[in-house]
């Protein structure tokens, strides 16, 4: 049985290790074309800013290690270049030159490579990627030889754990998006957090806008990179982190089939349209777990598991088992998580703009609850969204936080991943004392409103509907009167939620049958006001996760603030 692998990281070196697990007697070569395998790439940054001072921490194997662990003949500097599928061979180059291998088996795990934005300058020498143990050494090279400042090109993932490893190094860092906000796959009443925790760390965030141009006259050591607004960014260092594509090159001159996004099409158990060749990683296209959608999803514990898959149904193959596969491609939730300085921002499942583009009715919750017992000390605030189906299924979730966000999320893509509603979360059972969580726990606690909105006890409304509010309704804040006069929206009302059941007729009038829209710091007393002004009979709805999420949601809100708010004055 001989199986040769293409790509000797995260996935390669999974389906390498569980081949061998699986089958003693397999003859298991793996060839990687740069000089390192199985290093984490994850961790690049973390060496970048010195966190991870020592570089052989990266390496977590060498070819020796696993040739003494689990026998796999690791061929580094061997890039695979062809394969001849009627012949079973993969042709390899190497220093002495090329050769062919001979397989029964051949796994594609080539990744994924860095986009590169045709723009002048981009092959300037200052310009560098961050997906290699050689990319983090050129970038440590560059800073110990006295750059001072840094332009990140691209906020997603990677680019703001560079921004944040690059100023962890005393540089001065800018970090460029053509996106409206950092991080693009987070709701936006999130990344307005993380980008206010950049700012604050002294990251110059410029989103919405693009790089035109890495501008290096002759002779000089440093760059100014041209943004499309016109503004000029002195770089000592570029980091490109601009996204990645799928590394199909191989596999599309093999023949075999490719999605329209580039990347290789497998079936449940990673095997391409060449019953001897599997594929996994970066370099593939999966199913989105909640959308349904194709395409690939770049991230290392999918890789990691699709090489463990591959490599079972292989030896099952190989074995002359039937490998029980089916046409669908794996499911990929894509959850992850990143941390941004004194904050984490996890993900699972879908975002809206992902539900809205595959026509999946939904809705959302704010909740913003501690991230244990408020009275125990040291507690910090928590932000979740969670988006759910009409028939109460969770779909998707996202949290930022100091501390904790890591737990909810994975909760919620356990959940999503088993089918649970929103019954199901609010049910769960989940470790509580004082010092770890709360008795209602956070995703408890989404599942409660979740629960309220299904049930008709609660109607929501979003800050993305304020000007139609505004226009249309009374808006009725129920925050105390200093809470309010500390800032407030200008067409609202204050009527302290304690005071709702006493001043109705007030509120009715005031209303002149116009809607109510209901709004205080994070949704809960405005809750109780939406449900005396729904017995009333009034039609009333309650702002999602209130002002904290409208805030975040609309940085650029110009509130008002009043000494003596005159409406509150009975
Ligand atoms: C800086 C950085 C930080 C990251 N952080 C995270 C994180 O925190 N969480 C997370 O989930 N994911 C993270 N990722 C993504 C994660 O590392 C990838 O999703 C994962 O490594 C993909 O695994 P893979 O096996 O498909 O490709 P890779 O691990 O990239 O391995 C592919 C290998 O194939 C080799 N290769 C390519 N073509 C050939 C060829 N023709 N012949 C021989 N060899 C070839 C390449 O040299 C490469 O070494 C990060 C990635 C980077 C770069």
């Amino acid at each position: 049985m001989k199986i040769v692998i293409v790509g000797g990281v995260a996935g390669g070196m999974s389906a390498a290790a569980r081949a061998r697990r699986l089958a003693e007697d397999a003859e298991i070569v793996v060839l990687e074309k740069d000089d390192y395998v199985s290093f984490a790439n994850c961790g690049l940054p973390y060496h970048v800013s010195g966190e991870i001072p020592d570089r052989a921490d990266l390496l977590v194997q060498t070819p020796q290690s696993l040739r003494r662990a689990l026998a796999l003949d690791v061929r580094t500097a061997s890039e695979a270049i062809a394969v001849d599928r009627d012949a079973k061979t993969v042709r390899v180059r190497n220093s002495d030159g090329e050769y062919d291998l001979a397989y029964d088996a051949l796994v594609l795990a080539p990744g994924a490579r860095a986009i590169r934005p045709p723009i002048p300058g981009i092959d300037s020498p200052l310009v560098h990627t961050l997906r290699t143990v050689p990319d983090a050494d050129s970038v440590r090279a560059l800073l110990e030889s006295g750059a001072s400042r840094a332009v990140v090109l691209g906020a997603g993932f990677i680019g703001v754990e560079a921004a944040e490893a690059l100023r962890a190094r005393g540089l001065e860092v800018a970090l460029v998006d053509l996106a409206p906000h950092v991080l693009p796959p987070l709701e936006d009443e999130l990344a307005s957090l993380l980008h206010r925790e950049l700012v604050r760390n002294g990251v110059s965030v410029h989103t919405g806008v693009s790089a035109e141009a890495v501008e290096q006259p002759d002779g000089n050591r440093s760059a100014e990179v041209v943004l499309s607004d016109g503004t000029r960014l002195p770089a000592d260092v570029v980091l490109l982190s601009v996204g990645v594509r799928p590394n199909s090159s191989l596999a599309a001159a093999a023949g075999l089939t490719l999605g329209p996004t580039g990347a290789i099409r497998v079936d449940s158990e990673m095997r391409t349209s060449d019953p001897a060749i599997w594929a996994v990683g970066d370099a593939v296209e999966v199913q989105h777990g909640v959308t349904a959608a194709l395409g690939p999803i770049p991230l290392a514990g999918p890789a990691n598991r699709q090489g463990r898959r591959a490599a079972d149904a292989i030896v099952r193959t190989l074995q002359g088992q039937d490998d029980g596969a089916c046409a669908a491609p794996p499911a990929v939730l894509g959850t992850a998580i990143v941390r941004v300085f004194g904050l984490a921002a996890a993900m699972t499942g879908a975002n809206r703009a992902a539900l809205e583009a595959a026509g999946i009715e939904h809705h959302s919750v704010h909740v913003h609850p501690n991230n244990h017992a408020g009275y125990y000390p040291g507690a910090t605030q928590l932000h979740l969204v969670v988006h759910f189906g009409t028939d109460g299924r969770i779909l998707g979730a996202q949290a930022v936080g100091k501390d904790g966000a890591d737990k909810r999320i994975d909760v919620l893509a356990t959940a999503i991943r088993s089918g649970m509603t929103a019954d199901d979360v609010a049910e769960l059972e989940l470790s509580y004392s004082p010092p770890f969580g709360s008795a209602k726990d956070p995703v408890n606690m989404a599942g409660f409103v979740a629960q309220n909105v299904l049930a008709g006890v609660l109607d929501l409304w979003y800050p993305w509907q304020l000007e139609a509010v505004q226009a249309e309704s009374l808006v009725l804040d129920v925050r105390s009167p200093g809470e309010y006069a500390s800032g407030h929206l200008p067409v609202a009302v204050n009527v302290p939620h304690t005071r709702i059941r006493e001043r109705l007729s007030e509120i009715r009038e005031l209303a002149a049958g116009r809607p109510v829209r209901v709004l205080c710091a994070s949704g809960f007393r405005s809750y109780l006001a939406h449900r005396m002004l729904t017995a009333a009979g009034l039609d009333s709805a309650n702002l999602s996760g209130g002002m904290l999420t409208m805030r975040a949601a609309r940085p650029d809100l110009v509130l008002e603030a009043d000494r003596a708010p005159a409406l509150t004055a009975r």
